[in-house]
């Protein structure tokens, strides 16, 4: 009896790489056959710098994450929407039914351990499992215009420099390309494995003022604003000064999250971006 191992899938990116440094065509073995700059393929996977490890764990919230990741695996996307304080529209999969993603190219940039859909590309700095691209997100090794929509979910609050990854997310879309992101507002500190900025919708709407059309909308609702910041307050309050205390208490405060089934109702108030836990913008890049 012969045993058929299916040949693994081709890597969709592979067709649209270019230099991260200076956009020059690369070589078969992933040089710049301009300026030198080069990656590397681990399997199907394609590497051009992103996190080193030390960085990765350099923080409690974020060792706690890494290693909750590598345990959990599938699961962990699963566990943190049962037990996190905060309740997400389901934005992303709508987004994606809006692409035909036989023909057309979307990239998750920031993607974590999760996948979308075999057809999305997980790019990410970390290089768990899944990733299909490792890199920097500010200097992505593809070409200009080769992307035909972007998803990125509770990234650019992490990043020192959001700007430079949407202007990075402008040049790799083709003309007509779309963009989704969510990002939060009301959320307390939460390295991963850093933590600088939140938004407004008027915050959005600026950041993404080189796009032709911007909509921003509440992608999670005042009630997932409330809780979360309830939980640390509490934890804060009742550890009495005390961190080791505190980290211990915050993982008790999760028995609150269920509320989080208010925002299915106060998401939808005309007025809830004032609390808003984070939002969704979606943007068209011009012609
Ligand atoms: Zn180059």
């Amino acid at each position: 009896m012969s045993v058929t191992i299916p040949a693994p899938p081709a890597n969709p990116l592979e067709r649209v790489l270019a230099c991260p440094r200076c956009r020059g065509e690369l070589d078969a073995d992933l040089r710049c056959t301009a300026c030198g700059a080069a990656g590397h393929r681990q399997g199907r996977r394609l590497h051009f710098g992103g996190f080193g490890e030390a960085e990765l764990r350099s923080d409690p919230l974020n060792r706690l994450k890494e290693t909750a990741k590598q345990r959990l695996g599938k699961l962990y996307p699963a566990a943190i929407s049962a037990l996190a304080p905060v309740l997400t529209r389901d934005f992303v999969r709508p987004f994606l039914r809006s692409f035909d993603l036989d023909a057309q190219l979307v990239v998750d940039l920031g993607c974590g351990t999760n996948r979308y859909d075999p057809r999305v590309a997980c790019v990410d700095g970390g290089s768990y499992a899944n990733v299909d691209l490792v890199t920097d997100l500010r200097a992505l090794p593809l070409r200009d215009g080769a992307v035909d929509g972007v998803v990125s979910v509770a990234v650019l609050e992490h990043v020192p420099d959001p700007a430079a990854h949407v202007r990075e997310m402008h040049r790799v879309l083709a003309p007509g390309g779309r963009v989704l992101c969510f990002v939060p507002f009301m959320q307390p500190f939460h390295a991963s494995p850093h933590d600088y900025q939140r938004y407004t919708n008027a915050g959005l709407a600026t950041l993404f003022g080189d796009f032709a059309a911007v909509d921003v909308r509440v992608g999670a609702g005042p009630t997932s604003g409330l809780l979360w910041v309830l939980q640390e307050w509490l934890a804060l309050a009742l550890s009495f000064g005390s961190r080791r205390l505190y980290r211990a208490l915050v993982p008790l405060m999760w028995v609150l999250s269920p509320l989080k089934i208010v925002d299915v109702l106060l998401a939808r108030h005309p007025e809830a971006g004032v609390l808003a836990s984070g939002f969704v913008v979606e943007a068209r890049k011009g012609a």
